[in-house]
């Protein structure tokens, strides 16, 4: 009688255990993802609050270098993959320093060094790198050069390297053996235990949109962050690539990307998560609505430009500029950290 109206809908009942931290399934993960509407309006606003309350108005900007693109792998989804005929590059280490430079110089305290999976880049000639980048600019170093033996890992993070990001991209097995022909998804999550285990700050993400992937899917993989303790979660859409298996699959949903963001900051409360340059390539105004629903990082790119446009992991990459990053991190009423 008349509590008709006071009766929570699945999704508000969702929202609450989730906030609360109360016991809650993946069914109520899977119920936030699927929120239209006023709900998912509701949804953002909580996330929202949440990176309020742990981060207050800062955005985090990192400045992203990629140094090679060649790539032993062969992930149907990325432009990189080692079937595909590009114009390859390395950098060299004084160019990469260089660049490292250009992002100490634009106030950037971190620099992503990214990679496809290219043995010729030696833990040798890796720490090489390091060195020359911790003596010559003194920056904290998050890698991404993907899955290395354990002893490799323990070599950078003893060189001084903080931080390292390995996205699992799907923590569904069946899609991760279709999109990896090569790989294993438990090798993947080895990799991610050992960088834990090593003290990194450790970064993963998913990829939303891939073939099959269903939203329960994400909020497994969101389920995964939180039981990993993921101190960085990448969550970005699929862009079909030139020449790939995939260049003809639909690109992922901005929508659900976003909704992924705002149900990982509910669930992984201080994680950092940017708004991805994915998210912006796809739709004009996506970082400002992932800023707007919990994300608290922006990443910048720093590669060259004669070698930029052959890091096409997806096809019409926007980069993003320092200028127009600042605008958006105005727009979303938050303010821009300088590390
Ligand atoms: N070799 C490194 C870096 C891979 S490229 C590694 O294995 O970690 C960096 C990220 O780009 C990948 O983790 C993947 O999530 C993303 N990516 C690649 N192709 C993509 C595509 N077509 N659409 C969206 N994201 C893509």
């Amino acid at each position: 009688m008349g509590c008709l109206n006071t009766r929570f809908s699945n999704f508000q009942e969702s929202l609450i255990k989730i906030q609360n931290g109360r016991e809650y399934t993946i069914e109520d993960v899977d119920t936030l993802l699927k929120a239209e509407g006023e709900d998912s309006e509701a949804l953002f606003a909580a996330a929202f609050k949440i990176r309020e309350q742990e981060f207050a108005k800062k955005v985090y900007l990192r400045g992203i270098i990629e140094f090679s693109n060649y790539c032993t792998k062969n992930c149907l989804y990325c432009g990189i993959r080692s079937a595909n005929n590009i114009q390859r590059y390395r950098m060299t280490i004084d160019e990469i320093t260089a660049a490292v430079h250009e992002i100490k110089d634009a106030g950037i305290g971190t620099v992503v060094l990214q990679s496809g999976e290219d043995p010729w880049w030696s833990p040798e000639r890796i720490i090489t790198l390091i060195k020359s980048i911790k003596e010559q600019v003194g920056i904290t170093i998050t890698l991404s050069i993907g899955e290395r033996s354990r002893e490799e890992y323990a070599l950078y993070r003893k060189a001084g390297v903080e931080r390292f990001l390995l996205k699992i991209e799907t923590t569904n097995k069946d899609i991760f053996a279709k999109m990896h022909p090569h790989d294993c998804l438990s090798q993947r999550i080895k990799c991610s235990t050992w960088l834990k285990e090593l003290g990194y700050m450790n970064g993963s993400g998913c990829i939303i949109g891939l073939p099959e992937q269903r939203a329960r899917d994400l909020a497994a993989d969101i389920l995964w962050f939180r039981d990993m303790g993921m101190d960085m979660i990448g969550i970005g859409p699929f862009i079909p690539a030139q020449n790939t298996p995939l260049e003809k699959h639909p690109p992922g949903s901005t929508f659900m990307t976003i909704k992924a963001v705002a149900v990982a900051r509910l669930i992984c409360k201080k994680a950092f998560l940017p708004a991805t340059t994915a998210l912006e390539t796809l739709e004009d105004c996506g970082q400002l609505k992932a800023l707007k629903a919990g994300a608290n990082v922006i990443m910048l790119n720093f590669t060259p430009q004669i070698y930029k446009s052959n890091y096409k992991i997806y096809s019409n990459k926007k980069a993003i500029k320092l200028e127009k990053a600042l605008e958006t991190i105005e727009q979303a009423g938050l303010t821009r950290v300088i590390d």
